[in-house]
């Protein structure tokens, strides 16, 4: 073979070496190195970011939760013995979305989306990722509507404004769940849609309050997004910021929207166990170190628009469960360092029949007052006082029995308040009422009604008011406020209703 010929071939086999092409880059593909318990590592995936959405050789999908020199952590969506060692994973570009719009409301649906009420698919609905930042301070409008509870205690002493984050928190069994559900049982007619996402609950109690849900002609306003204790760890890990995302196509929409989680105890614990088999280092309570931000961001997005931004509101009620009362537990605080508030249920109460169980001294609403209506606002300040000085009295009073008329009086008084704001479930009260029942009370006009009658006799009341006086009703409605008139036409009406009432 001469020179020539040599370089003839060695020209040959350059074209064909250059007409190869190498297009590994245009889709950045990896491969599963370790799949269990829903988390999976992947090896040569280069170009995934935090919270992408992996493909897992077409079988399922897994959301990026880790990002190192050699490797990616992700947890699987849906069933965990899908993905499995050797499989193709390849980067998609996108993060999680679920379907949002009005064709939700009534409707159960999973944490991506999926509906599980057996009433057919969604279909063409708009999606939308279920993580965004939180809307910029200067798109934030004034907290000055207020949202209606229809519970007394809160409506009354813990208001609670549209845009606002305020927590319930309470032991287990003390009533946070059926606030959250009369909460949204009472919104029917005021124009405000509701998401209430479960997180890690027994199937049975999420599907027991549909039912109740749907009885008040409440789910026709309202979307349940839905994870049970069955679910995997990142199905429960996703939903709070699923049903966030719901709620804020309805804000941005501009309307008003109510969001509750149940609950972020269950959540963390959730988050927990992944971090965990993630081998992320354990921290205090063996929380890993970005819990904080875990809720941060998805409070954050609880928000009131400016009216430029078309004045929509999420307002999100977070539930906490807590362990014999103990709020100073690592997840409680940082939760309650978030919000704007929080409602504080005691087991103690509960057990003595002070429903709901709210205690007044250790629950506050930060920006709530600054909504309340002008009527309410008036009658509450006193309805704090006499509570808390009952509160300080009582304590004392169990010593002597020598106590003089003032403090015999403010017991009294104190025993009335905490009856007055007794309240059943499900049973909401329009804020007209309150202002009504709170006016009777902190006047003190119950002096002569037996403590245990009190509950029974202003129901009673209330009927009797309407019928005989509606303009009390009317003008507290059209007004906002409690005029002089209306007040003496209370005290009248009580006077007479009392006579009434007793002679039967
Ligand atoms: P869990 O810790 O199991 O989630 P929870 O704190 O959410 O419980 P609920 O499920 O709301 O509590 O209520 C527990 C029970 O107390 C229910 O049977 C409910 O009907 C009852 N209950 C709640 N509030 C009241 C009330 N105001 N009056 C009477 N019963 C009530
Ligand atoms: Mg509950």
């Amino acid at each position: 073979m001469n020179r020539e010929e040599i370089s003839l071939i060695e020209e040959h086999i350059r074209k064909k070496i250059n007409a190869v092409k190498l297009d590994c880059a245009a889709m950045p593909a990896g491969r599963v190195a370790f799949s269990g318990d829903g988390v999976i590592k992947v090896d040569g995936l280069r170009d995934a970011k935090y919270g992408e959405l992996l493909d897992v050789s077409g079988q399922t999908q897994a959301i990026v939760l880790g990002l190192y020199e050699n490797e990616v952590d992700a947890i699987v969506l849906g069933e965990e013995d899908k993905a499995s060692a050797g499989m193709i994973v390849k980067a998609t570009g996108r993060i999680v979305e679920v379907p949002v719009g009005k064709k939700l409301l009534g409707r159960v649906v999973n944490p991506l989306g999926v509906p599980i009420d057996g009433m057919g698919e969604l279909k063409g609905v708009r999606r939308r990722p279920i993580e965004a930042p939180a809307p910029e301070i200067a798109d934030r409008g004034k907290v000055d509507t207020p949202l209606q509870t229809g519970i007394l205690a809160i409506d009354s002493m813990v208001p609670i404004g549209r845009g606002q984050r305020e927590l319930i928190i309470g032991d287990r069994q003390t009533g946070k769940t059926s606030i959250a559900v009369d909460t949204i049982i009472n919104q029917k007619g005021k124009g405000v849609l509701c998401v209430y996402v479960a997180i890690g609950q027994k199937a049975s109690n999420v599907s027991a309050l549909v039912h109740t849900l749907s009885q008040y002609g409440a789910m026709d306003y309202t979307v349940i997004v839905c994870s049970t204790a069955k679910d995997s760890a990142p199905l429960q890990y996703i939903a709070p910021y699923s049903g966030c995302a719901i709620a804020e196509e309805f804000m941005y929409a501009g309307k008003d929207v109510l969001v509750v989680y149940d609950d972020l105890s269950k959540h963390a614990v959730a988050y927990r166990a992944m971090s965990l088999l993630l081998k992320r280092p354990p921290g205090r309570e063996a929380y890993p170190g970005d819990i904080f931000y875990l809720h941060s961001r998805l409070l954050e997005r609880a928000a009131k628009l400016s009216p430029e931004k078309g004045g929509g509101s999420v307002t999100a009620l977070p539930i906490v469960e807590t362990m014999a009362g103990d709020i100073s537990a690592y997840v409680p605080t940082n939760i309650i360092s978030i919000t704007d508030g929080q409602i504080y249920l005691e087991s103690d109460l509960f057990n003595a029949g002070i429903r709901p169980a709210v205690n007044v001294g250790l629950s506050v609403s930060r920006v709530g007052s600054a909504a309340q209506i002008s009527g309410m606002k008036k009658v509450s300040g006193k309805l704090r006082l006499d509570l808390s000085q009952y509160r300080e009295l009582a304590v004392f009073a169990q010593f002597g029995s020598d106590l003089d008329e003032n403090t015999t009086a403010r017991l009294e008084q104190g025993k009335r308040v905490t009856e007055a704001l007794k309240q059943e479930v499900h049973v909401t009260l329009p804020v007209e009422h309150q202002i009504v029942l709170l006016y009777v009370t902190v006047k003190e006009l119950l002096k002569n009604v037996p403590v245990k009658s009190i509950g029974a006799f202003n129901a009673e009341f209330l009927k009797y008011l309407d019928a005989a006086y509606p303009s009390v009703r009317e003008s507290v409605r059209e007004t906002g406020n409690l005029s002089m008139d209306a007040g003496l036409t209370i005290e009248d009406a009580v006077t007479e209703f009392g006579k009434i009432y007793f002679k039967e």
